[in-house]
């Protein structure tokens, strides 16, 4: 194995704080290690408002294709409308699969 695959390779960027921790969340799932720029550079610059900060979700090179294909589906079973949790009741924005407050899925939560 070449030192290339062992490299951080950025797989997702986005300037919602949620998103990104729902797609870590994912990720987290699968057993997939990340490392996450732009929320700690957030909290340095204080004054900064958050929504100018981009956020960048890294995994290891060899594990590209794998963290790919769960922000694939994630990105594809977007919802055309708001809704709300089975689990705790928390109201979620069309745009997430998952609970943003407890991490069920949509049609899953129980
Ligand atoms: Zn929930």
């Amino acid at each position: 194995m070449s030192n290339a695959m062992l490299e951080w390779t950025c797989v997702y960027r986005t300037d919602n704080p949620l998103e990104a921790h729902i797609v870590l969340g994912l990720l987290a799932q699968a057993r997939l290690k990340t490392h996450v720029e732009g929320e700690a550079l957030a909290a340095a610059l204080g004054e900064m408002p958050f929504s100018h900060n981009t956020i960048k979700i890294f995994v290891c090179a060899i594990k590209v294709p794998e963290a790919e294909e769960i922000l694939v589906n994630y990105q594809q079973t977007n919802l055309s409308e708001d809704w709300q949790c089975h689990s705790c009741a928390e109201h979620n924005g069309s745009g997430f699969q998952y609970c943003w407050h407890c991490g069920k899925s949509y049609d899953k939560g129980q």
